[in-house]
């Protein structure tokens, strides 16, 4: 069985679902769901410091990735 990819929401690149940090928007913020398990609209972002940094830059997409 093949991991599903999914796409990181900053650089865009396709990676096993595993290989990236699930996030979660909770309380107004975005929030990292470790264990991919929380309810709600997920981004995915490489496990990454500076794909983070740019994710959270990029407040704009939020509204678009999380269905704000
Ligand atoms: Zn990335």
């Amino acid at each position: 069985m093949t991991e599903p990819l999914r796409t990181c929401c900053s650089c865009g690149m396709k990676k096993p679902k595993h290989s990236l940090q699930r996030f979660v928007w909770k309380n107004e913020m975005v929030e990292p769901d470790p264990k991919q398990l929380l309810e709600g609209r997920g981004a995915y972002c490489c496990k990454d410091e500076q794909c983070f940094r740019l994710l959270l830059d990029k407040k704009k997409k939020w509204k678009r990735l999380f269905r704000l």
